[in-house]
């Protein structure tokens, strides 16, 4: 990023022509370049905003481009035949262009006005914000200073009523206005400011910071089908092991995985706790070298210990593994549910994971080869391959596995074959032990 000469002086904006930054149109996509210009030819101001301008001047790519209008959703709806508008909270237009969407919002008034219905707070909290503004009073009601910047279409200029470019340059996340008012009025921003500061290795002002440590029961008020929405934006991106740590550190892993976050608190043992950080690690380095990863895996790495631990108590008190198994991934997923809606597709796919791990330990003697077959096979055994490396099970295990899959018919009946001997000789010393245990006992 260029560096600028300026301060900034709060609603005075600071206006940075096109000689002095560093976005290009060749950057900006081209149909939200489109979109500018139509709405310009409709006389109505167009700029660019949040995370497009932000990671422009960053030099990085932008994740989409969002777009800021004086016109209202229905205007923007009548300048676009391809256009949706969405949201009750927050009511939006939707530019679809094929599959790629270009997100249109209004600008957004003051909280002072008093329409019951397009203003709505209940305690602190801004339930519904559909106040229109102009793009001052837009800039100031933004989460960060850094996402309040505008691109304007006009002159290619970038304005800033908040102090962003000041912030960008120094590679630091603040809120606008008073930091604790504005996690009251949506408690999601908690997560956004750990979201940033992962993606973008910026640090959190304090007093932007501070509250993150005691605000975090506030996340209870936000709807289950907002926060998996969040968490998907959390974990997604390449940085999910940092985003973990930092939601420990901030005490909000608990609000959000209060199952999770108990077992990993009180356990004795490191192998959870490395499972975790494993597994989040694996798939950042998938997303980074561009592979594909699926949801389902990173939420069944993150729920594996509650499940893990349930299942084992319940085998204690007498069911067969694959009960166990069952019945602690129901519970498990059923609690969890409560706070952050997954959707079913991903449940499944979470407990059809966490179920064939039994099988994969059993490894008796037809059922080996019918695993391989099975759709959740590959995903299933790297899950296994995880938890050998956090040293939760024996890494012979794994082994036997990777050799398995790769062996010949002939290899695979020998390995079989030795599974069975293996099962006899345990079984055998299992029996010698319950025929001393009386005596132990009576001891
Ligand atoms: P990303 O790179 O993830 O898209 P972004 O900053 O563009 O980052 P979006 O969720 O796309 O994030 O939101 C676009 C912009 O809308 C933000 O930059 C910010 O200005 C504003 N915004 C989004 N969510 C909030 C919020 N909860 N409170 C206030 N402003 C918000
Ligand atoms: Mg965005």
């Amino acid at each position: 990023m260029q560096e600028f000469d300026f301060t900034s002086t709060g609603t005075t904006p600071v206006v940075i022509p096109r000689s002095q930054h560093n976005i290009s149109r060749a950057n900006i996509s081209d149909h939200a370049l489109k979109v500018l210009y139509r709405l310009r030819q409709e006389n109505f101001q167009a700029h660019l905003v949040g995370g497009g301008v932000r990671d422009l001047l960053l030099g990085h790519e932008p994740k989409d481009f969002d777009i800021a209008t004086d016109a209202t959703p229905e205007q923007v709806r009548q300048v676009f035949r391809n256009c949706r508008l969405i949201g009750r909270r927050f009511r939006l237009a939707h530019v679809h262009f094929g599959q790629d969407i270009i997100e249109v919002a209004t600008f957004r008034g003051r909280g002072d006005a008093t329409d019951q219905r397009d203003r709505q707070l209940t305690n602190g909290m801004i339930i519904r914000d559909n106040i229109y503004g102009t793009i001052e009073e837009d800039a100031l009601r933004r989460d960060f200073t850094i996402n309040a910047l505008y691109y304007d279409i006009t002159d290619f200029s970038v304005i800033d009523y908040a102090g962003g470019l000041a912030d960008l340059q120094a590679g630091r996340l603040r809120l606008i206005g008073d930091p604790e008012q504005r996690y009251r009025e949506d408690p999601v921003r908690m997560l956004r400011a750990v979201r940033f500061a992962c993606k973008l290795g910026f640090t959190i002002d304090p007093p932007t910071e501070r509250p993150l440590f005691t605000l975090g029961s506030l996340l209870a008020d936000i709807s289950a089908a907002r926060l998996f929405d969040e968490l998907i934006k959390l974990f997604q991106f390449g940085y999910g092991l940092e985003v973990f740590e930092k939601l420990r550190h901030y005490q909000l892993f608990g609000q959000l995985f209060p199952d999770t976050e108990d077992c990993l608190a009180h356990e004795e043992h490191a192998f959870p706790l490395t499972f975790v950080n494993r597994g989040l690690d694996s798939t950042d380095q998938r997303i980074r070298a561009k592979k594909p990863i699926a949801a389902a895996f990173l939420f069944a790495i993150l729920l594996w210990e509650p499940v893990r631990q349930r299942a084992e108590q319940l085998q204690a008190a007498g069911l067969a593994p694959l009960d166990a198994m069952l019945s602690a991934s129901h519970t498990v997923c059923e609690r969890q549910q409560r706070l952050i809606a997954i959707p079913k597709r991903y449940s499944l796919t979470m407990r059809e994971i966490w179920l064939l791990q039994m099988r994969l330990e059993l490894r008796d003697s037809k059922r080996p080869s019918r695993l391989l077959a099975h759709p959740r096979f590959r995903a299933a055994y790297d899950f296994l391959v995880l938890r050998a490396e956090a040293g939760e099970v024996n890494a012979e295990l794994a082994d036997w596995w990777t050799r398995f899959q790769s062996a010949s018919v002939q290899e695979r009946v020998k390995m079989l074959d030795g599974n069975v001997k293996r099962r006899r000789t345990t079984r055998k010393r299992r029996s010698k032990s319950t025929a001393t245990a009386p005596l132990t006992t009576a001891n």
